[in-house]
């Protein structure tokens, strides 16, 4: 523990501890999307304390993210006050040089920013998006999203059916089944969504980086025909050029980000997307994501943050360039099991409390249930 005498002026009260758990939440069914399949989801939360108080954050991540959380991060961070934030995400940055900054250890990273932020607003009274500079949304658009290719037609009908509940006004199903190999039923699948979804829905898709450039290319003409409006990892998000002449060839809108974690790669992928897509638990927390999206903004850009809508809500009403929050039905099941004072949804919107100091949210007395031993 650090001495309250030797922190600067402004720094706080000294963080005191850092404590991480490992939470595994069972899918209903296997799921997959076009390249990865999975049967649990996976949330390794980071508590921080001091003066009396607590922080929570999350990240949606292996279990070894707890590991680096506390082999690598957490002496770090009892250097530091509660309030020297930014101080704090650099310090931690910085410990990651020797480890590679990018992917896992940028989760485990996310999860102690975003605690760290719910700390600071607990301990000053304040909501998390006053932090981040005000409220500039009272309402965040969302998108319903899920349609896995495992599911069949009568789940993909009732997970449609409880987007039509909360009033989404876009939605968007996973394709790219089986790298690629399946297009028919892909399309076909497409079809089904947007009969489904009716009119004034916006069908999305979602590839997961599972075509070729050439099927990426055919496959976007036939959506363009039907009316889809967002085509997501339509090949790998490594490949930059390849998103960048898609844009260029399709009418639709080429999205894809989801994996940036670090402020270089932002700024590469900004010419090859028609809307970037953010993650606050793999993107450095909710430091991160403001910055990245202030990163877009300066190509015009609106951002869209991936997943989690109950970890990102409190922050995006802070973001004036976000285009709307993905309700991802894994997340949509687990959030509400793992902690308390998830952001509601009605109207095709998350409604975040705006007074509630942090992000509001504590873990929840259900998430015992799901507490794994591999930490
Ligand atoms: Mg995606």
């Amino acid at each position: 523990m650090t001495d309250q005498t030797s922190l600067p002026a402004g720094a706080g009260p000294p963080i005191e501890s850092v404590r991480t758990a490992v939470y595994r939440f069972p899918t209903p069914t296997p799921e997959a999307d076009g390249t990865l399949a999975w049967d649990a989801v996976v949330a390794v939360t980071v508590t921080l304390t001091a003066a009396g108080e607590t922080g929570l954050g999350w990240s949606y991540t292996s279990p070894a993210a707890a590991a680096v959380v506390e082999q690598h991060l957490a002496e770090v961070v009892r250097q530091h006050g509660a309030f020297q934030i930014a101080a704090g995400w650099e310090a931690m940055h910085w410990a990651g040089r020797n480890y590679g900054t990018h992917g896992l250890f940028q989760q485990a990273l996310s999860a102690v920013d975003i605690a760290w932020w719910d700390l600071a607003g607990r301990l000053r009274n304040q909501p998390v998006a006053d932090l981040a500079g005000g409220t500039v949304l009272d309402e965040i658009p969302l998108y319903g999203s899920g349609g896995f290719t495992t599911l069949t037609d009568d789940e993909l009908a009732e997970q449609v059916a409880g987007w039509h509940e909360v009033g989404a006004r876009a939605m968007k199903i996973k394709i790219g089944e089986s790298w690629g190999a399946r297009p028919d039923r892909d399309l076909a699948r497409v079809r089904q969504l947007i009969e489904l979804a009716g009119p004034g829905v916006a069908p999305m898709v979602d590839a997961n980086g599972g075509y070729t450039i050439g099927q990426a290319q055919r496959i976007g003409h036939e959506l363009d025909t039907l009316g889809v409006s967002w085509f997501e990892e339509p090949v790998s998000s490594e490949d930059l050029a390849g998103l960048a002449l898609l844009r260029q060839q399709l009418r639709l809108d080429v999205a894809a980000g989801e994996y940036l974690s670090e402020q270089s790669a932002v700024l590469a992928m900004l010419p090859s997307v028609d809307c970037l897509q953010l993650d606050a638990t793999r993107c450095g927390g909710y430091t991160g994501f403001q910055r990245a999206a202030a990163i877009a903004a300066g190509r015009n850009l609106k951002v869209s943050a991936h997943c989690g809508p109950a970890v990102h809500a409190p922050l995006m009403a802070a973001i004036p360039n976000l285009a709307h929050v993905e309700y991802f039905a894994d997340h949509v099941r687990l959030e509400p099991l793992l902690v308390d004072g998830v952001t509601p949804a009605r109207g095709g919107r998350l409604h975040p409390d705006l007074s509630a100091p942090g992000h509001g949210m504590r873990l929840a007395e259900s998430a015992q249930r799901y507490r794994s031993e591999r930490n």
